[in-house]
Order: C-alpha cells, then sequence, then structure tokens
C-alpha cells in the first residue's frame, strides 16, 4: 500500500490526458510505461532520426493497440503544443528545446525525476556534484544495505525511478544520483538528505556559465524543510550559506574522516566516504555499521580502476574521468611517477589550474584524439607531450617510453565521443591494450 501513488491513481489526473515524453532512453521509456499505467495518451519524441519504432515494445507488447505513439527527427513546437506535461529524459537539456517549448507554461516541463518523485512516500537521499555521483551514491546504498535496510538505488545509475514505481519491491530509502540537466526542471522535488559533493567546472558547454551550473545544482536543496538534512563541502560552507541556499540542517564534510577504505584510493574518496556518512547517519546507521561497510567496498569500474601490470608499469583505467578536477584528483591519488593520457571532447575549464596537481607526479602527458589544440598549449612546457591518432597509439607510445615502477593512467578530462560510444567502450579499449602489451613483453625475470 503506497498512499500518494494510490491516491494520485484513484484521482485519475492523466487519464486521456497528453503527456510528451522527450528521449526514448531507459529513463524516458520507463515514464512512458508508467504514464501508461495512469491512463494517460503517450507521444514519444526522440531527435535520433533513425530511432526503430520498434522501441516501442520495450514500452507496451502491442505498440499499435496503445495510447502510445513515437515521433522522430529533429523537434518541432507542433509535438508538444497541446501537451498537458512534458517529461524530460535524463540527459536531455531543456535548454536545447527553448525553441519549440516557446508554446508551453514553463511548469508544465518537468525532469522524469521531478514527475516520478510526485508518486513517491518513501525518503530519498539525493546525490548531485561535478564529480563522484556514482561512486558515493553506490557506497551510499551499500552502508544502508550493510545496516539492514532494504535501499533503491536509482536516477542515473540503475533502475528508472519510474520502473520502481511500477514495480512491487518497496525500499526503505530511495538513493538518487541527479544531474544538473535534470535539476533544472525540477520544481517541488524535496529530498530528506540532499548532498553536494563538490562543485567545478563541468558541461560549460551547455551551461551559460558557472553561476547558473551552481544555480542548478542550488535547486536541490531549495525546498527542503528544517527536518531535512543538507550535506555540502565545508569549503563551500560560507558561500552557500549566504546565498540562503536551503531550510534544512547543514552538515559540512572534508576529506578528514578516520573511516578506512582500502578499496577506495585517494584524498577526493575521503571525502566521498566522509560525506556517504553524514548522509546514512539520519537513517539511524551506526558508526560501527558504517566502518564495517566501508571497508569491504571498492572503486567501480572506469574510476582509477587498476586494470594490469606489465614489466612493472601499472596501468590505470579511469575513463570516467571527464573533468579537470577529476583528473588532478586521480594523479594525487598514486605514489608513483604517473604517464597521462588525455584527449576526446573537452567540457571546459582552465588547464592551467591542474598544473599545481599535475607537477612532480606527472612525468610525460600522452594525447590522443580530440582536443590538442587545448591540451598541447597549456602543457608542453611543464612536459613532454606527445600526440597520437588514438588511444592504442598513445599507450603503447608511453610505455615504450615507461620505467618500471611508474604507472600509465587513462584519466582523459574528456568525454569520449570523438571516437567511442562512451567512456567505458574507451575504459575497455584501454584494458584491452594493456592486455595485448602483456602478451607481447617478456615478464620481468626477477634477480
Ligand atoms: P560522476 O557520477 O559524478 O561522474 P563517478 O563516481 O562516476 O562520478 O566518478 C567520475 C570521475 O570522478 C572518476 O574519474 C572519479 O575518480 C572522479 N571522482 C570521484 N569523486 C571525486 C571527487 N570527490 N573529486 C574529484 N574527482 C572525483
Amino acid at each position: 500500500m503506497n498512499r500518494k501513488r494510490d491516491l494520485l491513481k484513484s484521482l485519475k489526473i492523466f487519464e486521456n490526458r497528453l503527456v510528451v515524453v522527450v528521449g526514448a532512453g531507459v529513463s524516458g521509456l520507463a515514464a512512458c510505461r508508467y504514464l501508461l499505467s495512469l491512463g494517460a495518451t503517450v507521444r514519444l519524441v526522440d531527435a535520433k532520426a533513425d530511432l526503430s519504432q520498434d522501441v516501442l515494445l520495450k514500452v507496451t507488447e502491442n505498440p499499435a493497440a496503445a495510447d502510445l505513439t513515437l515521433e522522430t527527427g529533429p523537434h518541432t513546437p507542433a509535438q508538444f503544443n497541446d501537451a498537458h506535461l512534458v517529461v524530460l529524459s535524463p540527459g536531455v537539456p531543456v535548454k536545447k528545446l527553448a525553441g519549440v517549448l516557446a508554446g508551453v507554461a514553463p511548469w508544465r516541463v518537468v525532469a522524469e525525476m521531478e514527475f516520478a518523485s510526485w508518486f513517491l512516500d518513501e525518503p530519498v537521499i539525493a546525490i548531485t556534484g561535478t564529480n563522484g555521483k556514482t561512486t558515493t551514491t553506490t557506497l551510499v546504498g551499500h552502508i544502508l544495505k550493510h545496516a539492514g535496510l532494504t535501499p533503491f538505488l536509482g536516477g542515473n545509475i540503475g533502475t528508472p525511478l519510474c520502473d520502481y514505481l511500477m514495480g512491487d519491491s518497496p525500499a526503505d530509502v530511495l538513493v538518487i544520483e541527479i544531474s544538473s540537466f535534470q535539476l533544472q526542471n525540477c520544481r517541488t522535488f524535496a529530498p530528506r538528505v540532499a548532498a553536494l559533493l563538490n562543485f567545478s567546472a563541468n558541461h560549460l558547454d551547455y551551461h551559460l556559465d558557472m553561476e547558473e551550473y551552481l544555480s542548478a545544482k542550488l535547486n536541490l536543496f531549495a525546498r527542503q524543510d528544517h527536518g531535512s538534512t543538507a550535506v555540502i563541502p565545508q569549503a563551500m560552507r560560507a558561500e552557500l550559506a549566504a546565498r540562503n541556499f536551503t531550510r534544512a540542517r547543514v552538515d559540512a564534510f572534508t576529506a578528514d574522516t578516520d573511516f578506512d577504505c582500502p578499496g577506495l584510493p585517494g584524498a577526493h574518496n575521503r571525502e566521498n566516504i566522509a560525506a556517504a556518512w553524514r548522509m546514512v547517519r539520519p537513517f539511524g546507521v551506526s558508526e560501527a555499521q558504517a566502518r564495517a561497510a566501508i571497508q569491504a567496498f571498492h572503486a567501480l569500474p572506469h574510476r582509477i580502476e587498476p586494470v594490469g601490470e606489465v614489466a612493472g608499469v601499472l596501468f590505470v583505467n579511469d575513463s570516467k574521468a571527464t573533468t579537470l578536477d577529476s583528473v588532478a584528483a586521480a594523479v594525487k591519488s598514486f605514489e608513483r611517477p604517473v604517464r597521462l593520457l588525455l584527449g576526446g571532447v573537452f567540457k571546459g575549464g582552465v588547464v592551467e589550474d591542474i598544473l599545481p596537481a599535475l607537477k612532480g607526479r606527472v612525468v610525460s602527458v600522452g594525447l590522443f584524439g580530440a582536443s590538442r589544440e587545448v591540451f598541447e598549449p597549456a602543457l608542453r612546457a611543464h612536459f613532454p607531450v606527445a600526440w597520437d591518432q588514438t588511444l592504442e597509439a598513445a599507450v603503447r607510445r608511453q610505455f615504450s617510453q615507461a620505467r618500471p615502477g611508474e604507472m600509465i593512467l587513462l584519466s582523459p578530462a574528456t568525454a569520449s565521443f570523438d571516437a567511442y560510444s562512451g567512456y567505458a567502450e574507451r575504459g575497455r579499449d584501454f584494458a584491452r591494450v594493456a592486455k595485448a602489451l602483456s602478451g607481447e613483453t617478456a615478464p620481468e625475470v626477477a634477480t
């Protein structure tokens, strides 16, 4: 029995109303399923012109009979004008739709997360920040589970919230990763615990400036009440307080934590751990329970993940590092001299800002693929820099120069779409080359 879900269903507020869902990804399709279950008429629109109508089979077994249509190709105002509600998939920035949404009242346009939250009785922990969201969301879920609670992990990772709403496995707490795109279209969402992990340059290719990006992030705290908790970095406390950012109780963290987690290296992960502890504390988790859970946790794939050692050279896959800050964090996480691989679609920021973290640790830089013009001028005065077209060529070049005891770190500071379908494919390619090198290289003979 779930009071909000049952009540909203019984009120039939979506019955025979047209809802336009933008984006036919996993979350968009889940939103379609849930809306159909509420009796809505659903128009799914996706800018990809080559999307097959078969995608509707993922929503319903019988698309022809259902109140569901798919329109593909460039969006038009006509797709939206008669909409009762527009639900945006997580990866869809509302700005890109500004022209076609001109005829729709802004309050009718909501993020998928906002829409789903209307139907939730369960308390929510919502996590945002420039870096570390997935790692910390997973860690929070892990601690809660260890403490005997039943968490649901969702949002950008795992199951979409709308699928959770349709399921019959109720959770005690929902742990949700939320991006700035989605936060721009949240209007009522008010999590019991909201966390901002950190804040630095990202998505400046999309956001007007840092102020717009920060305002989007702070929207997470805007409607919290006195019984809620806001977890923020101590370093941002004064700045955020001056902006009157929340009514919630503020619990600030630093990297200074005595929880031990051998599987999560680096000072940045100590911050993630300290933040996670502050998020689970309001749910009655004891320090001893948290300590045991954190001790057993491991880094997720493609996030500072060692993938092999060849002739004494360690290969570390940090393909998920798409911002400069995460590159600095990765470089600082190891004692070994670093041969750093950078390249791909740069999303903004000032490369010189990470020079202090790189100096004294990085011995050479291997650039690959796109954005050579961004990295080379900023780095060539400080390190030997070479460029190759492909990641494989860059790895091989760095390996040919490496000495035992060093590491080759793929922490590219970019999105991967110039050459790969995503960061995971890029990370797998790196691991493949490392493995190939281990087959080609005679193991070191112990003396
Ligand atoms: P997100 O979901 O925000 O992209 P992930 O947990 O997937 O975050 O990690 C993305 C990248 O950010 C990885 O390279 C990881 O090592 C790095 N990272 C994780 N936490 C932090 C942090 N607190 N500060 C800087 N970089 C971080």
